[in-house]
């Protein structure tokens, strides 16, 4: 047998590859899993990897460094002969497709992350162990064996006849089956019964005729071949996932797949309920982090074996092996939650960019306010853009925007005259307005009015926040968690006068229950929504109308169809008009053009109310006229003046420790560890915005070049480096693109 070495990547914060001797993978075997021995002496351990490559002995690419060796071992055949050997190969599963390994190494490469932890973090938790268990199929059917044994059956068998009649009048979900759990694994064992797919009970729903708008983007979706970004530009409720939902049909239909990634699942019910309407035939997957263990890896597997048509998922379901990728859609492109905020901090848009032109797919980006990077790429007819400007709903048509002026007409409990006045109206006319705050809690700030002093968590550099869960109430930090009682005395002069500050969704809906004791009222917020199906029972609550006002956060703003809301009051937009991070107008912008969405999806006409102290600032006067471009020419035209993405590339590193003096020192001997070139520049350590989160002080650095490979070419030289640095206590990470910093 041919000794061979195989390259395997592990699991660790390494950002390199090990080498292991091995006579029995064959070259079929690259991107199975094995099964390797790691680390020294007594402390090794086995460790499931994921073969990557594999070389002959002495050939140029070898990386020869053996588990135990430095990074820089030298090529020579004694450090060959101190490599372990491959203990096993699992060959139960197919491998990993080409393609998945090369997506996997260019974005460690891309976001300097090491590969090992980049592809062993994006299989499903289940085949990160060592031993898994398959998932049970969900549905069975008799074989021919089955029939004929069914026929031979003796009279007072009645459980196999029982179980037989079932079978024969088609094929049965698992859970139909739960009576004769018993039999059907003898059934299995002898083959008169195997696993299928469950069968389709309803016929496919029926989509409906296109308008113009949506023919003509369809249309021109059709005539693109191959590889080629389109931005769905389209407002709330124009048909951008009608669009979506016949490209779809179009690629199955030509037997690939299509890709389609959503913000956040468990939000929009009614997207995946659409499509699996419309799919009733075609083999759909959901992929998201909410699945138990064993229905991702059920359905991951699906995908690899190439068993699924379309695959609906969150970020992570960029991962979805799929042989014969032919569509992807990224739903609310600007959405914060496709980029991951932690590890690998990757982009899901971006890369599903760069894997749909591996692919020769195409992809669809599709968004009311598309991200700033996006627009700019189609300014700069990078990518492809089509424009819904109509209702799909024929009648539906835009909410009216209105603006309060919070100088002249002061908010009491958080709402001003005007807002009142207009909810009041809205009740009597017996329809339902939601108060949107983006802010949970009682309020934002518990103060001491004789010293001012507001109470901070013990743990970071943030206030706590008061929270009312009647009998008592407590404090709690949003960033770690921390929870404490409401001190009775301020913890910096003593007083006893401690007041609320500020307005949360708890205090708003305490002063609309006083203030309308007839109104039916529902908090929708992450606390409120917290136990298991809360959501889905508000929601539905909504839109049968059981309530008349709302009280909700952004997890309400989304993709929702409320057929009486007819009016939204913002309260609070301010804040995040002063907030420091420099994305913040963007995502206030997409929020309340997301919100404004929610009003007058029918028939009946919307109003949207905001309350501000500056009515004339420029993003509310875009927001007026629901005109995006305006909005986005003046942001873009202030990102260019202040250096800011598009128009330059960045990457954070981020350092915490105990002591702020530790995580500096870190990122100066970061900063002097090599010399930028003139097209790069790397900036002062400064404390980060919030300089300290549960008890780890932090800071960052920045660097910055207007030209993504020079930035790229330096950090591929500069992260190595860093692995290199002492520590001393530190916890680094790099940020490449960062959404904030
Ligand atoms: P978006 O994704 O742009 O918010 P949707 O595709 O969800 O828009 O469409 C909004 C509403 O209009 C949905 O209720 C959808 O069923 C309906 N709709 C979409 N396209 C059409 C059409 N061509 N004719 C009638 N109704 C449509
Ligand atoms: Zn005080
Ligand atoms: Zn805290």
């Amino acid at each position: 047998m041919m000794q061979r070495i195989a390259q395997v990547a592990i699991d660790i914060p390494l950002a390199r590859l090990f080498d292991y001797r091995t006579t029995d993978a064959q070259p079929s075997d690259v991107g199975r899993r094995v099964i390797v021995p790691f680390g020294k002496g007594r402390a090794e351990s086995l460790q499931v990897g994921i073969l990557v490559a594999l070389v002959e002995p002495g050939a140029p690419g070898a990386s020869h460094a053996g588990p135990d060796a430095a990074p820089d071992a030298a090529s020579d055949g004694a450090s060959e002969a101190r490599l372990k050997t491959l203990h096993s190969i699992d060959r139960d599963l197919p491998p990993l497709p080409a393609d998945l390994l090369n997506l996997a190494r260019f974005a460690a490469d891309y976001y300097q992350f090491p590969l090992g932890a980049t592809l062993l973090g994006l299989l499903p938790p289940a085949l990160r162990q060592r031993r898994f268990r398959l998932p049970p199929p969900a549905a069975y059917r008799l074989t021919e064996a089955g029939r004929q044994h069914s026929a031979t059956l003796k009279a007072n068998a009645h459980t196999q006849h029982a179980l037989a009649v079932q079978l024969k009048s088609g094929a049965q979900t698992r859970e139909a089956l739960k009576p004769f759990h018993t039999l059907l694994a003898r059934w299995l064992r002898e083959g008169w019964v195997e696993a299928c797919r469950p069968k389709a009970d309803c016929p496919p729903a029926v989509p409906p005729s296109l308008t113009n708008e949506q023919a003509t983007t369809l249309a021109a979706l059709r005539c693109a071949h191959g590889f080629g970004v389109h931005l769905i530009h389209g407002i709330t409720g124009s048909g951008k996932t009608e669009i979506y939902l016949q490209r779809s049909a179009d690629v199955v239909a030509a037997g690939q797949q299509a890709l389609i990634l959503v913000p956040e699942i468990h939000l929009t019910p009614q997207f995946t309920e659409r499509i699996l309407q419309r799919f009733p035939n075609q083999r759909v997957v959901l992929l998201h982090s909410l699945l138990a263990d064993g229905e991702r890896l059920a359905a991951w597997l699906a995908c690899q074996r190439g068993e699924v048509d379309i695959v609906l998922g969150t970020r992570l379901a960029l991962f979805a092996p799929l042989a014969r990728l032919g569509l992807i859609v990224v739903d609310e492109e600007h959405d914060g939650s496709y980029k991951q905020g932690e590890g690998l901090r990757y982009s899901a848009r971006d890369l599903a960019i760069w894997r749909a032109r591996q692919s020769h797919a195409q992809i669809l980006l599709g968004s009311a306010t598309p991200a700033l990077e996006t627009w700019h790429n189609t300014q700069r007819g990078r990518y492809q853009s089509h424009r819904l400007t109509m209702r799909a709903i024929s009648g539906a048509s835009l909410p009216e925007i209105r603006l309060i002026d919070t100088r002249t007409d002061r908010p009491r409990q958080g709402l001003s005259r005007t807002l009142t006045e207009a909810l009041a109206a809205g009740l009597k006319r017996g329809e339902q307005s939601l108060v949107f705050i983006n802010r949970r809690g009682y309020a934002p700030a518990l103060i001491c009015n004789a010293c001012q002093h507001i109470v901070d968590c013990p743990r970071c550099s943030a206030h706590q926040v008061l929270h009312r869960n009647p009998p008592t109430d407590h404090l709690r930090c949003h960033y770690c968690g921390h929870e404490q009682a409401v001190p009775t005395t301020c913890p910096n002069c003593g007083s006893h006068d401690l007041r609320a500050g500020g307005h949360g969704t708890q205090r708003v809906e305490e002063h609309l229950i006083e203030r309308f004791p007839e109104a039916r009222i529902l908090r929708v917020d992450r606390d409120s929504t917290r136990q298991k199906g809360a959501f889905a029972a508000m929601r539905e609550a909504i839109q049968r109308h059981a309530v008349d006002l709302i009280v909700g956060t952004q997890i309400l703003a989304k993709g929702h169809d409320f057929p009486d809301l007819t009016q939204v009051g913002v309260i609070g937009a301010d804040h995040a008009l002063q907030a420091p991070d420099f994305r913040a107008s963007e995502r206030l912008f997409a929020q309340l053009m997301q919100v404004s969405g929610r009003a007058g999806r029918a028939a009946k006409p919307g109003t949207v109310w905001v309350q501000t102290d500056w009515p004339r600032h420029p993003l509310f006067v875009s927001l007026r006229q629901h005109d995006y471009a305006s909005f986005a020419r003046d942001t873009l035209r202030e990102r260019q003046e202040a250096g800011l993405p598009p128009f330059m590339h960045l990457a954070v590193l981020r350092a915490d420790a105990s002591q702020m003096s530790a995580a500096m020192a870190f990122l100066e001997a970061a900063r002097s560890c090599l010399p930028s070139p003139a097209e790069v520049t790397v900036y002062d350590a400064v404390p980060a915005l919030m300089a300290r989160l549960a008890h780890r002080e932090r800071a960052q650095l920045l660097v910055q070049a207007p030209q993504r490979e020079a930035l790229q070419a330096y950090l591929r030289r500069w992260v190595p480096l860093l692995h290199t640095l002492p520590l001393r206590g530190v916890r680094w990470s790099l940020d490449v693109d960062p959404a904030e910093f």
